[in-house]
């Protein structure tokens, strides 16, 4: 669906698709160049990931493996809970590879600080972050995504795959929420 299907849940509209899509191809050349001549990874991060990943691997003109992985670090709601649990584990040994983890968006960085402790402890030989969207929370911790896609002010957002209680996964857009839809 589109912002413009239901426009009051929004405040704004903050990336078209098209938007969307032509940096996925900017960060796609990046990580070509990055990883010439080497193996690539893919973890994506259910469910936030799921519409970035399915995009930004197609976007690659290059082999590549995918797994996914979900962790919960947030409830229904917008705030983080702190709490990082695994909810489904990789399908593959990551010994030796280079793990590039797909993210929807770094906040407070709970979750991926956690995330890439865990992969590096499995043997990975390098564990780097592409996230699309990064907001200020995220200069506080100790993550350093590798590739950014976008950085945005501190307002909850959804579409492209981010929901706010499991909906708007499916908005093409990214837009931030209206306040009347969560309080
Ligand atoms: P962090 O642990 O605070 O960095 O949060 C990471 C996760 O929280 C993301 O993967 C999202 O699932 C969720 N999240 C954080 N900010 C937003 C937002 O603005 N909209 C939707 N989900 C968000
Ligand atoms: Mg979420």
């Amino acid at each position: 669906m589109d912002a413009q299907h239901m426009p009051s849940d929004f405040s704004k509209i903050l990336f078209s698709e098209p938007q969307l899509l032509a940096r996925i191809a900017e960060l796609a050349k990046d990580v070509e160049r990055d990883y010439a001549g080497k193996d690539l990874l893919l973890v994506g991060v259910l469910k936030g990931a799921t519409v970035l990943l399915s995009d930004f691997s197609r976007a690659l003109s290059r082999h590549i493996d995918i797994e996914w992985m979900a962790v919960s670090s947030y409830g229904s709601g917008t705030k983080s809970s702190g709490v990082v649990r695994i909810l489904k584990d990789l399908d593959a040994d990551i010994t030796g590879r280079n793990v590039l983890v797909v993210e929807d968006i770094l906040d407070s960085g709970l979750t991926l600080s956690w995330l890439l402790g865990n992969l590096r402890s499995r043997g990975a030989a390098t564990v780097e972050v592409l996230t699309l969207l990064r907001k200020p929370e995220a200069a506080k911790v100790k993550v350093d995504p590798k590739y950014v896609g976008f950085d945005i002010p501190n307002e909850f957002v959804v579409g492209y795959g981010l929901d706010y209680a499991e909906r708007y996964r499916n908005l093409r857009d990214i837009a931030v929420l209206a306040p009347h839809v969560y309080s």
